[in-house]
């Protein structure tokens, strides 16, 4: 293939990731926007496999029927709760990516010329050190993410200093770098200190940030992918790369918006954390009263608004099904049912909205927090499906919580509330909830799933 056609083709596909990211933004196009991103990145393989300046076709084909089959295998098994650890897994190869094409780069210049010979280099180092540090922090994240790694804040003393501390060194270490015309031991020491600050960063990020954390290293990831489409050549991994970037970018910051955090201290790594996390009060405060489906299902009969707060353990329970159906019984019985999503619910941005979607739960009753919070005190039953840390008071209440200041669904200001778990256990952030022994509030326990068919059956009759 001509270097023209692969221009063109380049073109296309970029053109084909900026509707993939148009469409991706609204749940009604999302579809479009998966497909578009198909079409766009089998167009730039295409060009790029069979393009004038590759060669080795066999290896390539080799590689990528490994990499399919791998990637297939694991597609088809993830579960939905299991996608933002796969999500920080799939950081951590595009980071690992930067860092080898880094070194090859490196070691083989290839055609660069005098007059670039230190861009060249600079973008070595900054690629290196953008993926090392995608590298580790991604896979603490998904080490956090699945249970491996405890989800509390690693507090090391003076942290703040060791990140500044690791950043000037590894610039000293770039400009020994770029005077000594590429050294291996300046490449070298940087590339183990950016993995080590890689790591710090998300290891000290502990609990309800962690949503945060997961949209930052996909912003690192872009940027990591961008560095290699620089030492490449790579006009279209360029392009993509700052697609992923800046949209990253762009969601890290509306997620330290939806959680009240500062984008500067996320980007500096260590937020959340303080000294909250030693008043974490995991220990219950008061007593709490327990029901069976059949009064719930009595409740709602009597309500004329219903509001429904899901939360992971909807997911975990696969329960949007019946929920669905529930909604469906309730408003054809005249009561008004709407769904209050907090940003962070779940374990991925958009995660309720996925399952409701799922479960064709029409779009006009799904209301963001923002749009709902105010209708809580004219409501006569909240269903929290599975959710802990949204909806959890101290946010409010205690200044001390590792949640406090985070934008909350206030559920507590209804006439009653249902809380669905399977036990009094915490939440992802491993605080516990003062909403559960409040004089409003009940507690349905078991499987979300299995509770709600009861209340179903029940409702039924
Ligand atoms: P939480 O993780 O706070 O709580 C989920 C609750 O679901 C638990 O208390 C659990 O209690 C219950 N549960 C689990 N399985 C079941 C089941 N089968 N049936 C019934 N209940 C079940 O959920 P939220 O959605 O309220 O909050 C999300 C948290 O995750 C926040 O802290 C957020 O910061 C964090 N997070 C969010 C990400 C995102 O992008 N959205 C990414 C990473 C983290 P029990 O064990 O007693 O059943």
């Amino acid at each position: 293939m001509s270097q023209g056609l692969v221009t063109a083709a380049y073109i296309v596909a970029a053109i084909c990731f900026i509707f993939s990211l148009a469409g991706l933004s609204k749940q009604e196009t999302a579809k479009q926007g998966c497909y578009s991103g198909i079409v766009g990145m089998a167009i730039a393989l295409f060009a790029t496999i069979f393009s004038e300046t590759v060669s080795g076709l066999g290896w390539i084909m080799l590689a990528m029927i490994v990499g399919a089959a791998v990637g297939i295998h694991k597609a088809k098994k993830v579960e939905m709760t299991e996608m933002p650890e796969l999500i920080a897994l799939l950081h951590s190869f595009v980071g690992l990516a930067a860092v080898l094409v880094g070194f090859n780069s490196f070691i083989d210049a290839g055609d660069v010329s005098a007059e670039m010979h230190t861009i060249h280099l600079v973008e070595v180092f900054l690629g290196v050190f953008i993926g090392a540090v995608t590298f580790t922090g991604s896979v603490v994240a998904f080490g956090k993410l699945n249970g491996k790694i405890a989800s509390k804040p690693l507090q090391l003393p003076h942290k703040h200093k060791l990140n500044a501390a690791a950043l000037l060194v590894s610039f000293i270490l770039l400009l020994c770098f770029v005077s000594a015309d590429g050294s291996w031991f300046a490449l070298l020491v940087m590339t183990v200190i950016a993995l080590a600050f890689g790591w710090h960063l998300v290891a000290s990020i502990g609990g309800a940030d962690m949503p945060v954390v997961v949209s930052m290293l996909n912003s690192y990831s872009g940027w990591a992918a961008a560095a290699a489409g620089f030492m490449l050549s790579n006009d279209l991994l360029i392009v993509t790369g700052a697609l992923v970037g800046s949209s990253g970018a762009i969601l890290s910051y509306i997620m330290c918006q939806a959680m009240n955090r500062s984008f500067i201290s996320v980007i500096a790594g260590g937020f959340g954390s303080g000294d909250a996390a030693s008043s974490s009060g995991r220990e219950e405060v008061g007593e709490y009263r327990e029901v069976q489906a059949a009064e719930v299902a009595a409740m709602l009969k009597d309500a004329s608004s219903v509001i429904i707060t899901p939360g992971y353990g909807m997911a975990v329970a696969q329960a949007q099904y019946p929920v669905a159906e529930i909604t469906d019984l309730l408003r054809k019985n005249g009561t008004e049912v709407r769904f209050g999503i907090h940003p962070v619910a779940g374990r991925l941005p958009g995660h309720m909205n996925v399952l409701l979607a799922e479960a064709k739960v029409p779009y006009d009753i799904v209301l963001e927090m923002d749009e709902i919070n105010d209708d809580f005190a004219e409501t006569d039953v909240v269903l929290v499906i599975g959710a802990n840390d949204t909806v959890n008071p101290a946010a409010q209440t205690d200044p001390n919580s590792p949640i406090a200041g985070m934008p909350v669904l206030e559920v507590w200001k209804a006439k009653e509330v249902v809380v669905f778990k399977r036990s009094m256990n915490t939440g992802y952030a491993g605080v516990q909830n003062p909403l559960f022994f409040n004089e409003n509030s009940v507690m349905c326990f078991g499987d979300a799933k299995a509770k709600v068919d009861e209340i179903l059956a029940e409702l039924k009759k």
